[in-house]
């Protein structure tokens, strides 16, 4: 059964705050039909976002495998064959980065919400994301700009890969009693079988 409570993590990094996105970036999710959970802005410490990124123990190995699998697919060559080797200085970058200034943290909820917002955001490499979505619409870096210049791609967004992802980010930025349950008129029209009680 499809779970309608189903809850992602959703990060406005630093480069969108900077960038004045903060409602365009909103808007895509409330107007998909999800609905927001929990919302905060604040100033990340450095361990703050070392941990947010290596809840997941496997991280550094997936973060280097798609770096060189994307270089690989241009007929690039990656800064280093060994996907661990390539994580540090990426972590180190994203530490910078989404400790630079503000960032809003935000809970969404709906049916697939982790799949919806991923679908949304968009592909990590902005320069190779689709056209419609937050990363393919409102920037325009590289891997290869980034790795040159020894920094993390700023790609406005961040959004949980999976629900067990999901989870361990949502209590790692919010306490329980932060994150609203509530109820929109329009989850009838969502998620309701019969739309009884429309007309008089
Ligand atoms: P996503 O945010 O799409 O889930 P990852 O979890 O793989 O992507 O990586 C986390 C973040 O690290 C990315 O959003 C991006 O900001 C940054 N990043 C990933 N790979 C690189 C890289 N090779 N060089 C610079 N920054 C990177
Ligand atoms: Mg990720």
């Amino acid at each position: 059964m499809v779970n309608k409570s189903e809850k992602t993590l959703v990060l406005i990094k630093p480069d969108a705050v900077q960038r004045t996105l903060i409602g365009e970036i909103i808007q895509r999710f409330e107007r998909i039909g999800l609905k927001l959970a929990a919302m905060k802005m604040t100033v990340a410490s450095g361990d703050h976002i070392e941990k947010h990124y290596t809840l997941d123990p496997e991280w550094r190995r997936k973060v280097g495998e798609k770096t060189i699998k994307n270089y690989k697919e241009k007929g690039q060559n990656p800064p280093s064959e060994d996907p661990i080797e390539i994580s540090q200085p990426v972590l180190e970058g994203l530490v910078k980065f989404m400790s630079a200034g503000p960032l809003i943290a935000m809970v969404w909820e709906g049916a697939h919400a982790v799949k919806i917002v991923r679908k949304l955001v968009g592909g990590t490499e902005p320069l190779a994301s689709d056209v419609g979505t937050i990363r393919g619409d409102y920037v325009l870096d590289s891997y290869e700009m980034s790795d040159t210049d020894g920094r993390a791609i700023r790609n406005l967004v961040h959004a949980s890969g999976s629900s067990e992802e999901a989870e361990m980010e949502i209590n790692h930025w919010f306490s329980q009693n932060e994150i609203i349950s509530y109820r929109l008129v329009q989850d009838e029209i969502l998620y309701d079988v019969n739309l009884d009680g429309i007309l008089d």
